[in-house]
């Protein structure tokens, strides 16, 4: 390769996501990662791409609604330019409402919807027997389902993403010379990192655990209650998870906490109750202090750039941060939120 007009550390969705941004307006990319595609916190099968709720209207809310609306092209195009399947597809999301207090909350929510996501989206609240026998039990007998939400295969579409940006001329390898725009995009190992340097906490990592259940169940939404995402893939299998926790020995090995989320999966959603676990996994989710993503200016070296933070949502919005890192680092323009800037992270912790 000539040299690189553009070089990316970390081959996770983030890095690779802005690597594809890149290379799809005609720059030379170079991503390097010592441990290799997807082996940090985009290795795994959960892939909820789900929206916070429609109220209460923040500039990270309206980020994350354009990150999930341009999903809808940005997958089907790493598709094309990979010859890969993402796992991606819009079948919405089913949510119990489980306390009576909490329906007219939800009730409230289908205008903030149509005020805040447009015609792009909806959020209804519909009744057991309308959701079908996929729909978990709900004590009020009522189910919030909305549309935005979408799913995907995080290891597939990580795989894909890298194999579209080879394909484009890019260069994903395990060391190489660091040339042009420097992009940070080491997940959590990276905020530690950062927060040594600086000598004050910038960001962590978060484990989680997630298990993969063989249950035939394509088309259908995801599911949400209590914490916990089911989300069926369009391969045959569905993904649970996930554990959250701040405090671990091993950032990949799994233990009891995940039995423990498989039999409480398999309480509140009995459809379930039966399918066999056919694979266990665990990662650590790069979690920042705003817990927002952080892009842009890299808080420690004045002459790189920053994508990280994507702590329990980075699928979601890694589309968008593509593109808007792609805008920052080919064409100057810069489109990113200010609470999404090092800075920010920077002083919340003052
Ligand atoms: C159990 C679990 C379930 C999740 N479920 C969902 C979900 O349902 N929906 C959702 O949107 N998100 C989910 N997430 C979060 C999502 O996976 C992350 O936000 C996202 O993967 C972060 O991507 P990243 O590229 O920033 O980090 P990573 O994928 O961790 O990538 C960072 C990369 O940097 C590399 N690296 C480290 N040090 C260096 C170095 N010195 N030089 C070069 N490279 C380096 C690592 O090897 C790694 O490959 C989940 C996470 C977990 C753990």
């Amino acid at each position: 390769m000539a040299t690189a007009e553009v070089t990316i550390l970390g081959a996770g969705v983030f890095g690779l996501s802005i690597a594809f941004c890149c290379s799809l307006r005609g720059a030379r990319v170079r991503v390097i990662d010592p441990a290799g595609v997807g082996a940090g916190a985009s290795g795994g099968f959960v892939g909820a791409l789900a929206p916070h709720t429609p109220d209460l209207w923040l500039p990270k809310k309206q980020f994350q609604l354009e990150s999930l609306l341009y999903s809808r092209s940005f997958w089907p195009e790493v598709e094309a330019n990979s010859g890969i399947l993402t796992g991606f597809a819009n079948h919405g999301r089913l949510q119990p409402i489980n306390e009576e207090r909490l329906v007219p909350l939800a009730l409230s929510r289908i205008s903030d919807a149509e005020q805040n996501w447009g015609d792009k989206a909806e959020w209804q609240v519909v009744s057991a027997s309308q959701a079908g026998d996929w729909a978990p039990p709900s004590s009020t007998g009522q189910l919030i389902y909305d549309t935005l939400s979408a799913h995907i295969h995080p290891l597939k579409a990580t795989r894909a993403l890298a194999r579209a940006v080879e394909n484009l001329g890019g260069v994903i390898t395990p060391a190489g010379a660091r040339q042009g725009a420097i992009i940070d995009a080491r997940g959590w190992q990276g905020l530690i990192e950062i927060s040594k340097t600086l000598g004050q906490e910038f960001g962590n990592g978060v484990k989680g655990q997630a298990a993969l259940l063989d249950f035939n169940s394509p088309g259908k939404p995801q599911l949400f209650s209590d914490g916990l995402h089911v989300v069926p893939h369009l391969d045959g299998t569905v993904g649970i998870g996930s554990t959250s926790e701040r405090y671990f020995k091993s950032p990949i090995k799994n233990d009891e906490q995940l039995d423990d989320l498989i039999s409480k999966a398999k309480k509140l959603f009995p459809i379930l109750k039966d399918a066999p676990v056919i694979s266990r996994w665990a990662g650590v989710r790069p979690r920042a202090f705003t817990r927002a993503p952080i892009l842009g200016k890299h808080p420690v070296n004045p002459d790189w750039f920053i994508a990280n933070g994507g702590f329990k949502i980075g699928f979601g919005m890694a589309p968008k941060i593509g593109e808007v890192m792609a805008d920052l680092i080919l064409d100057g323009v810069d489109h990113i939120p200010n609470d999404f800037r090092a800075r920010a992270s920077l002083e919340s912790e003052k």
